[in-house]
C-alpha cells in the first residue's frame, strides 16, 4: 500500500470545477479533502447555458430541490433543439429528447413510420412525439407516469455564471474551501512526476494528493505541466470560434435551444428567464470575424444587452484525460463544439467516471487506462454524432457547406449512416449518450429517408398500420391540450425569478 488519497484539488472554478467540487464533496467528502483554487483575474469562459436531461442526475445527487434550482440560475426548461437550415435552406426538424411513436419488441417506431410513408398515409414523423408537440406549442408540464408513449424527457437552459455561484454556494456548505489566486507555479515530484504543490502569486501554496485540471482550455496542469498533447479534430469540425451576445427577453419563452445554419456556421439562441443567449458559431477559414459578427446581430431582433465577444476554441481532445495524479474535466479535457450542448454532459460524466474509479491508495496504472480508454470513447461517439449534422446536408451554397457534405467522415460514422439509409437500422454504441430516437430524428430531419424497413412492420395491414398511427398520434396529442405554457408552469411550481 502506498500513501493514501486524502486531498483533493481543484484547479479552476468554471462549471467544472464547481460541478467537481460540489459532486465530489456531496459522495467521497467524508474520505478526502476538497481544496478550489480560482482566479477572479482570469474568470470563467461564460458559455454553456443549454444542457442535455441527465444533468437531473446531478441535481437528484447533490439533492437539488429544482423550484430553487431554477429561480437560482434563471433556468428554463429545454425540450429540444430545433435545428433549421440545416439539411436544405428553409427546413426545420427538432432533435428532442423524447422518442416518436412507441416501440415494439425488435422492431423501432421509425420502421413503421417508414412503411406507412411509403404508402402515402403517415403523418409527419415529429407529430408522434409528444417532446415536439410541447416545443412546438411552447407548453410545458411535469408528467410522472410508467407509459413510455408520455415520457417527457427534459433538461435545462440556465445562466452558467448563476449556475457556478449556485455550486459554489452549495460546495462551501458541505466543507469545500475555496482560495481565490492565481497559481503561477507548479511543484513536481523529481522521481514520480506527480503534481505536489500549487504555488499562488501571492506566494501561499496548496498541496494535494489527486489534482483536478478545471482550468479551461489552457490545460495548466494537464498541457502546461504533464504534455499530455491535443488530438486535433479540426479536420471534421471546423468552426473555431464563436461570437457571443446577450439579447433581451421575449414575452414568451419558448422551451427549446434554436439552431440556424449560416453560411460558414450556425447560429444559436437560448432563451432563459432574464435575457436570450445568442452566438455564432463559425470557420474562421470560411468568415470573418467582422462578418461574423454582422451576421449574428442582424439575426437578433431583440435589444443587445453587450457588445458581441469572441471565443476562440479547438475542437479535440486531450490525448490522455489521467496522467498520474492529474484528471483533467472540462475544457481542459477536450472540446466538442457547442451544437449538441454535450460539453456540461461530458464534465458530468468524467466526475461519474472518476468517482467509480477513485483510487484508494496511491495510483494503479490500470485504474488510469480504463479511466483514459472510457472518456476516450465517449468522446468519438459524441464527436461522430456532431459530424453527421454537418455531413448530412444537401446545402451546397457556400464553400464551408460543400467542404462538409463531402468530407471524409470517420469509418464507424460512415458505416452507420451507410447501414440506416439502406435497411433503417441503426447500430447502437454502448457507451454513446445519444441513442436510437436522436439518431433517427438528426438523420431523417436531414434528409437520410431509410429506403427499407424491419421486415415486422410489415405486420399489420395497410388500414391497421393506418388505424394504429392515428391512435397514436391522438394519444400523443391528449396531455398536451391541458398543459400550461412554458412561462405560466415556471412561475407556478415556483421555478421563477420573483
Ligand atoms: P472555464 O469556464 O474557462 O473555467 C476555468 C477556470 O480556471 C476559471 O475559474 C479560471 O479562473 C481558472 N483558472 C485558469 N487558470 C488559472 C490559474 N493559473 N490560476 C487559478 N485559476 C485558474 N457546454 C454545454 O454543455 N452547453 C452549451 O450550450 C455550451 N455552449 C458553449 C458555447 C461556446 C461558444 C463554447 C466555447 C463552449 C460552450 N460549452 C457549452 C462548453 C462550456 O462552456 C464548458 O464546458 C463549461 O463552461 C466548462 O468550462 P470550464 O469550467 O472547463 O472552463
Amino acid at each position: 500500500m502506498t500513501s493514501s488519497i486524502d486531498r483533493v484539488v481543484i484547479v479552476g472554478g468554471g462549471t467544472a470545477g464547481w460541478m467537481t467540487a460540489a459532486l465530489v464533496a456531496r459522495v467521497i467528502g467524508s474520505r478526502v479533502t476538497v481544496t478550489l483554487v480560482e482566479s477572479d483575474e482570469i474568470g470563467i469562459i461564460g458559455v454553456g447555458e443549454a444542457t442535455i436531461p441527465p444533468i437531473q442526475h446531478v441535481n437528484a445527487v447533490l439533492g437539488i430541490d429544482e423550484a430553487e434550482f431554477l429561480r437560482e440560475t434563471r433556468a428554463t426548461i429545454k425540450l429540444a433543439i430545433r435545428f433549421d437550415d440545416w439539411g436544405a435552406i428553409g427546413e426545420s426538424y427538432y432533435h428532442t429528447f423524447g422518442a416518436a411513436g412507441r416501440n415494439t419488441a425488435f422492431c423501432s417506431f421509425h420502421h413503421f413510420w417508414n412503411r406507412a410513408r411509403a404508402g402515402g398515409y403517415a403523418a409527419d414523423y415529429w407529430d408522434y412525439d409528444l417532446n415536439y408537440l410541447c416545443a412546438r406549442e411552447g407548453k410545458f408540464a411535469r408528467i410522472q407516469v410508467d407509459d413510455p408513449t408520455w415520457h417527457l424527457p427534459y433538461a435545462y437552459h440556465f445562466d452558467s455564471a448563476l449556475y457556478g455561484q449556485y455550486l459554489r454556494r452549495y460546495s462551501e456548505a458541505r466543507g469545500v474551501r475555496r482560495v481565490e489566486g492565481l497559481v503561477e507555479h507548479v511543484r513536481r515530484d523529481a522521481e514520480s512526476g506527480t503534481v505536489t504543490t500549487l504555488k499562488l502569486r501571492d506566494g501561499s501554496e496548496i498541496a494535494g494528493d489527486l489534482f483536478i485540471d478545471c482550468s479551461g482550455a489552457r490545460g495548466l496542469l494537464i498541457q502546461q505541466q504533464l504534455n499530455v498533447g491535443y488530438e486535433d479534430w479540426g479536420h471534421w469540425l471546423p468552426c473555431d470560434r464563436a461570437m457571443a451576445v446577450p439579447s433581451a427577453r421575449t414575452d414568451a419563452t419558448p422551451p427549446y435551444t434554436r439552431s440556424t445554419a449560416r453560411d460558414a456556421g450556425w447560429q444559436w439562441r437560448i432563451p432563459l428567464q432574464h435575457r436570450i443567449g445568442n452566438g455564432l458559431v463559425y470557420s474562421s477559414r470560411h468568415m470573418t470575424d467582422d462578418r461574423a459578427a454582422e451576421m449574428l446581430c442582424s439575426h437578433i431582433d431583440e435589444a443587445l444587452l453587450d457588445e458581441p465577444r469572441i471565443i476562440r476554441f479547438r475542437t479535440g481532445r486531450a490525448r490522455r484525460q489521467w496522467e498520474r495524479n492529474v484528471v483533467a474535466i472540462g475544457l481542459s479535457s477536450g472540446f466538442l463544439e457547442p451544437l449538441e450542448s454535450t460539453s456540461i454532459y461530458l464534465i458530468q460524466s468524467a466526475i461519474v467516471r472518476l468517482l467509480h474509479l477513485f483510487p484508494h491508495a496511491g495510483f494503479d496504472d490500470r485504474q488510469i487506462a480504463e479511466y483514459n480508454r472510457q472518456s476516450q470513447t465517449e468522446f468519438e461517439t459524441v464527436r461522430d454524432f456532431i459530424i453527421l449534422h454537418y455531413h448530412a446536408t444537401r446545402r451546397d451554397d457556400s464553400g464551408f457547406w460543400r467542404d462538409l457534405r463531402t468530407m471524409a467522415v470517420p469509418d464507424r460514422l460512415a458505416d452507420k449512416i451507410a447501414l440506416f439509409r439502406a435497411t433503417g437500422t441503426l447500430t447502437q454504441d454502448p457507451p454513446d449518450i445519444f441513442m436510437e430516437p436522436s439518431w433517427v430524428q438528426v438523420m431523417m430531419g436531414q434528409g437520410i429517408v431509410p429506403a427499407d424497413y424491419h421486415p415486422l412492420a410489415d405486420g399489420p395491414s395497410d388500414a391497421e398500420l393506418a388505424a394504429q398511427l392515428r391512435d397514436l398520434a391522438a394519444m400523443k396529442r391528449e396531455p398536451v391540450a391541458n398543459m400550461p405554457l412554458h412561462d405560466r408552469w415556471l412561475a407556478a411550481f415556483g421555478g421563477a425569478m420573483t
